[in-house]
């Protein structure tokens, strides 16, 4: 995977319900989880072309709306590079581009949260500085090894305050989760 989709991917917390099947498998699937008909964007209902209105909108086919998914409660969205710090650092799990905290380990992720919004030491693990380093790359052929210019790893940082807002916002997850016996499930 490219730098540039790490960090334009995103990966999405809320709060699911788990089917597990008799067949074995395992469906996870957002609270109340639907298919709704939205006012399409791009003609903003209109249903014609933004520039030619002769013609129909070519993103909802002259229709003026277009097919999304919703799903009811809090939700937290951001890149997988910083998925990937929630899940190693405050699930406490390997990180994978899908996952669950099982019920039984929700309290203590609540817990845990709480504790990170309130004291600051319990922060400092996931408080980055901004970076922007040239990382060397050493590529090794036929038994020689080779110095170069690896990728530029831009990363943008995350303030104090801005680790209490992304502890805060998960807690709503969890808390909503907790409400109406769902897991925390990421996607
Ligand atoms: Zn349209």
């Amino acid at each position: 995977m490219k730098i540039h989709e790490i960090l334009l991917e995103t990966i999405t917390f809320n709060a699911c319900s788990v089917d597990k099947r008799d067949d074995g498998t395992t469906h996870i699937t957002p609270h109340n989880w639907r298919k709704v008909k939205e006012k399409c964007w791009v003609c903003k209902g209109t249903s014609k072309d933004k520039y030619d209105p002769k013609y129909d909108c070519d993103m909802c086919y002259g229709t003026g709306k277009i097919d999304n998914e919703a799903c009811d409660g809090p939700q937290m969205r951001m890149s997988n590079m910083s998925a990937g710090e929630v899940i190693r650092d405050i699930l406490d799990q390997e990180f994978d581009y899908s996952g669950m905290v099982e019920k039984t380990d929700m309290p203590k992720l609540r817990q845990k949260l709480i504790r990170m919004i309130n004291v600051e030491k319990d922060r400092e693990k996931l408080t980055r500085d901004p970076t922007d380093e040239q990382k060397t790359r050493v590529t090794r052929k036929d038994g020689v090894s080779t110095i170069g210019k690896g990728p530029q790893m831009i990363g943008f940082g995350r303030n104090d305050s801005q680790t209490k807002q992304l502890a805060a916002q998960l807690l709503k997850v969890v808390e909503y989760a907790a409400k109406h016996d769902l897991v925390l499930s990421w996607g």
